[in-house]
């Protein structure tokens, strides 16, 4: 990612909000407990809870899930009900956790605006990106523009910005987004329409990679990846994998 444009008093307030961060880490976002022992401060949340949150993967494997989108399987072999019946332009989508499991986290984070929780989601994104797709170059689906003011930071880009630092990860950020109303409320169809032709590509390289790993924070019908997987088949990116935190 650029680093180009970033002035002397952004990097001081950086590292000051780092050094505070390190100084007086508070408490543990979901139990009060105090971090001032936890060895990693970044992450507002205890050693304790950080272990208690666990992946679909760390709960049943990843042998008894949906070869598409990844859902646990219950009866069915190989595809989930919901993947014997749709299309996606996407190769498939790797959920790390259920949506219940970190509900309270993602409100924290997004609504809440507690944007240390990027240290935590970008810690176990990297994880799972690591086993899954080696070394495929991610692109952040872009946050609403009307969101990204409200809270002054994109909660996707936030948590590729750490993927890219801290893990190394490779990092393109070819999309942005359009305004349109919040994906949230609306269901399968009107999901489909409202996002259609809001995702828009600028290019940032000259040569585009021929597989790419989007990343999301939920995925719930697919409808926004979709969108985001046809813009860049259009640009002449060949094959689109799909890796997002949790399931809904
Ligand atoms: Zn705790
Ligand atoms: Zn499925």
């Amino acid at each position: 990612m650029k680093s180009k444009g970033i002035s002397i008093a952004e990097i001081l307030e950086r590292w000051t909000s780092l050094f505070l961060e390190i100084a007086f880490p508070g408490n543990c976002l979901l139990c009060s407990r105090s971090l001032i022992f936890d060895s990693d401060r970044i992450v507002p949340l205890c050693l304790s809870c950080r272990h208690s949150i666990k992946s679909i993967e760390e709960r049943i494997g990843d042998n008894e899930r949906c070869r598409r989108c990844s859902k646990p399987l219950i009866s069915e072999e190989h595809l989930c009900m919901k993947c014997r019946t749709r299309e996606f332009a996407f190769l498939s989508n790797y959920s790390i956790f259920e949506y219940k499991s970190i509900r309270e986290l993602l409100y924290l984070y997004k609504k809440k605006g507690n944007r240390r929780l990027a240290s935590f989601f970008a810690e176990r994104t990297a994880k799972a990106y690591k086993r899954k797709y080696a070394s495929l170059p991610l692109i952040p689906v872009p946050t609403r523009k009307s969101e990204k003011r409200r809270r002054g930071w994109g909660h996707t880009e936030e948590i590729v910005k750490i993927l890219n630092k801290k893990f190394g990860i490779t990092v393109l950020t070819p999309l942005s987004r359009k305004e349109a109303r919040a994906q949230k409320e609306l269901g399968y169809e009107e999901r489909l329409n409202n996002i259609k032709g809001k995702i828009v590509f600028s290019p940032v390289i000259k040569e585009l990679p021929e597989k790419v790993i989007l990343f999301d924070d939920v995925f719930t019908t697919g409808a926004t990846v979709d969108e985001c997987t046809r813009v860049l088949l259009e640009y002449g990116i060949k094959e689109i994998s799909v890796l997002t935190l949790a399931m809904d």
